[in-house]
């Protein structure tokens, strides 16, 4: 497989979703079904035995204590046939044979007439059961040679239609006072129940059809949302991978893919600024190494053919370009060194106010030849516990740097100020100073502030960066003050190393 084209098997967010939603529809659906159709029967009757139970039981109580005329017994039937949906009849026993009071169905209105055989043949069925009886009634047309029969056996429940079966409740009282006998049959046929299973069959169909539509819009919202910017962001992705930094992601979708867009942005540009750094570093390097090859070369080739040019002056160019060649090289090699952590600072305790002293000195015949003033202040020698060649480098980088970029007064200052348990070495010059925008950039390798790559006269422009690279392996702070046409100040502290010799003065003084 090619870099970039790395590809994962398996199945797609927008599938996993459809997949999820069919699933979930299909639970709400089977739970729907079982409770809506399934469960129906059991529960319509559940309840509607409860409302016979509780209604016989109210009738049956007030027939037992009070003692009413027919008009009110038939208002009674009346209200609970209407409340509960359900036909009542009462009868009075006398001797045995129930005589009708009462017979109201849901509407209020006359029940219709149960043969006196069958309401005998209910009665019997209420005594031989202690006086209350419920059970499902059966349609006698609906079995063959059963014609009269009210209850029918259970084996033959399956072959009657729903709307066929009545449930029914059978009671026997007797009126506590006159110890008159009374029969009280409730019957509700299961039609209603039939009816709604039948309406709830079809708004299945109807729900079944609006859940899978509603699914689909959702798995395209979803997939629009989410699966969509990934599959736009693999793609830019890719294009990152085969090294076109300028591909943009874009930030839509929900929050965390427009977080990852962002942080794949951010990434990118990362990547473009370190590619144009590597390149322009390339580019500075081979310019900075070609111009003192041209020189020598171009010096050379004169001295070699023209006799009279082989002069003390002409050698001294090839002799400084050559100086200038390696200490490039030199830096080059210091950073890289520095960069990869394969330059370890070797740390040893030393006297720093004689270090600088000692750098300072370096600079006595530059100094006098050329008019400037390097100023020294030290009040205390203190000692650091640091790589003594490291420091001097950086020392050396900033002074050179000061003379570089002083004013035409020409001063340097250097300062050794001890604050807290810790030094603080400044070099101050007089220059134009630098922009506060500027300050940060300024320790990038080659970083130039006229942004024009010049061939650097006395550094070599890695002088900071290098600067950089040492105090933060010495994990020392280090900083700039500048103001725009008076100058800078390049600091660093390094923490004091006591020293049973050394005397410390903690004043602090700028
Ligand atoms: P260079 O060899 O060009 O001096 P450095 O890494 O030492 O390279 O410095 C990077 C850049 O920082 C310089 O090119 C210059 O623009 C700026 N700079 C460094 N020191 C000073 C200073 N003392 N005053 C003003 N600008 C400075």
């Amino acid at each position: 497989m090619k870099r970039g084209e790395a590809r994962s098997a398996g199945i797609s967010i927008r599938w996993k979703l459809a997949a999820f939603l069919a699933i979930f529809i299909t639970i709400v659906l089977i739970v729907l079904w079982i409770f809506q159709v399934y469960l129906l029967d059991a529960f319509y009757e559940q309840i509607k035995e409860k409302e016979m139970r509780e209604s016989a039981h109210s009738i049956a109580e007030r027939l037992q204590n009070e003692q009413m005329d027919e008009e009110k017994l038939r208002f009674m039937a009346r209200t609970h046939a209407i409340d509960y949906n359900m036909t009542v009849i009462i009868c009075r026993l006398e001797k045995g044979t129930p005589q009708i009071l009462a017979n109201m169905d849901a509407t209020g209105n006359y029940g219709g007439i149960l043969s006196e055989e069958m309401l005998i043949d209910l009665c019997r069925t209420a005594h031989e059961n202690g006086g209350t009886y419920y059970g499902r009634f059966f349609g006698a047309t609906e079995v063959e040679g059963e014609e009269e029969l009210p209850f029918l056996p259970e084996e033959d429940e399956p072959r009657v239609k729903s709307q066929h079966v009545r449930l029914m409740h059978l009671s026997v009282v007797q009126n506590k006072d006159s110890g008159e006998s009374y029969f009280i049959v409730m019957s509700a046929s299961l039609a209603p129940y039939a009816s709604t299973v039948e309406i709830l069959k079809t708004q299945f169909l109807w729900i079944a059809v609006i859940l899978l539509i509603c699914a689909g819009i959702m798995v395209f919202l979803l997939y629009r949302h989410i699966s969509a910017p990934l599959v736009s962001m693999n793609a830019a992705a890719r294009q990152l991978a085969h090294g076109n930094y300028d591909v943009h992601f874009s930030e839509t979708g929900y929050r965390e893919t427009r977080e990852l867009a962002e942080t794949l942005n951010y990434a990118s540009n990362e990547l473009s600024q370190l590619d144009r750094l590597q390149k322009e570093l390339i580019a500075n390097i081979s310019h900075d190494l070609r111009t003192p090859l041209t020189m020598i070369k171009g010096y050379g080739e004169i001295m070699r053919d023209l006799p009279g040019e082989n002069t003390p002056e002409n050698m001294q160019v090839v002799i400084d370009e050559t100086t200038r060649l390696s200490e490039l090289v030199n830096d080059l090699l210091d950073l890289s060194a520095l960069q990869s952590g394969s330059r370890k600072p070797n740390f040893e305790v030393f006297d720093l106010t004689a270090a600088i002293e000692e750098t300072l000195h370096r600079y006595d015949t530059f100094v006098r030849h050329r008019g400037y003033h390097i100023q020294v202040e030290t009040n205390t020698s203190a000692c650091v516990k640091a790589d003594r060649g490291m420091i001097l480098q950086v020392l050396y980088n900033l002074i050179n740097n000061a003379i570089n970029y002083t004013g035409e007064d020409l001063t340097v200052r250097v300062a050794q100020t001890v604050v807290g348990g810790r030094i603080r070495i400044s070099v101050t010059d007089t220059g134009e100073g630098i922009e506060p925008e500027q300050m940060p950039l300024i320790w990038d390798r080659y970083y130039k502030v006229d942004k024009v790559h010049r061939r650097a006269m006395i550094g070599t422009g890695l002088g900071l960066s290098i600067v950089k690279g040492i105090l933060e392996t010495h994990e020392a702070a280090y900083g700039i003050d500048s103001t725009i046409g008076k100058g800078s100040t390049f600091w660093f502290e390094l923490p004091i190393e006591p020293t049973p010799n050394t005397l410390i003065s903690t004043d602090g003084e700028e």
